[in-house]
């Protein structure tokens, strides 16, 4: 079964879809196969892999409110080994229309069960809301990963989206875990940087992750050329920070896996 990974935080800008794109470049490239599913209207994830939406023959909103099978609905990428389930703006409107069905919290697990043994990694772009969609996302996971920008009150939204997987976790998904916390945006020069780093060590300890983002040029400029940074400047921080990021979280499955084969 692969592991489905929610990347979310309700805060927009705090680097989401930048990790999601990124991370899921990094873990293909250490010879994982990967679904991005992008679950936000804004389709930002879709938009920075070029991916037109045209060229989808349905999108996450079929799925999810038509019922369209998630088989068929990938799209390849530039990056051998990474698929992508793309988002159109009419996902908005997908909250009002699964509002009504029985067991609504759970439309996406049901939509990602078929197809999950296929990939080693499912990772889900969550929008700045805690919406209905964003409840599908963290109930279908297996862990989330919050991006934490480096600066002022980044701690404060986070309270509410930990209170929100608190409400979530024993009602709809017993087995949801914090993957970790990732700083992201970090200027190294700046010690609100490393205040905000040690705030956030200090809070949470171990969950969170050892690799930080740098803020890095590439890294933004990337999704106006349609390419994860590993692609458009392999050698960029941007992208051997995301290789990082990809290395621990596989290093930490792997020490999980041998200590409950113990
Ligand atoms: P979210 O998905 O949480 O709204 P994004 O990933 O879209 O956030 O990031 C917000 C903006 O910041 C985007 O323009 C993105 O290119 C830029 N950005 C994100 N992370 C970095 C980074 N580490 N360095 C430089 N720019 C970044
Ligand atoms: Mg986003």
């Amino acid at each position: 079964m692969g592991k489905i990974i929610a990347i979310a935080n309700q805060k927009g800008g705090v680097g989401k879809t930048t990790t999601t794109i990124n991370l899921g470049a990094s873990l293909a490239a250490e010879g994982k196969k990967v679904l991005i599913i992008d679950a936000d209207p804004q389709a930002n994830a879709t938009s920075g892999y070029g991916i037109n939406p045209d060229q989808m023959t349905s999108s996450i909103y079929e799925c999810l409110v038509d019922d369209y099978p998630l088989e068929g609905s990938q799209v390849p990428t530039c990056v051998e080994g990474l698929e992508l389930v793309g988002s159109r703006i009419d996902l908005a409107g997908a909250e009002l229309e699964l509002i009504n069905r029985p067991n609504r919290e759970r439309v996406l697990s049901k939509v990602l069960a078929p197809v999950a043994d296929k990939y080693d990694y499912i990772l889900i772009d969550c929008s700045p809301s805690l919406g209905l969609i964003t409840v599908n996302a963290l109930t279908a996971a297996n862990s989330v990963i919050i991006p934490v920008q480096a600066e002022y009150f980044a701690l404060e939204g986070i309270t509410k989206l930990i209170n929100t997987i608190r409400i979530i976790k024993p009602r709809l998904n017993p087995s949801l875990e914090i993957e970790g916390f990732l700083l992201t945006m970090y200027d190294a020069r700046l010690r609100l940087a490393n205040q905000i780093y040690e705030e956030l060590k200090g809070h949470f300890g171990d969950m969170v992750f050892n690799t930080v983002i740098p803020r890095n040029i590439r890294l933004s400029e990337a999704p106006s050329h349609g390419l994860p940074a590993l692609v458009y400047d392999p050698e960029s921080r941007g992208a051997t920070s995301h290789n990082a990021l990809a290395k621990e979280i596989i290093n930490k499955q792997k020490k999980k896996a041998k200590a409950t084969s113990k």
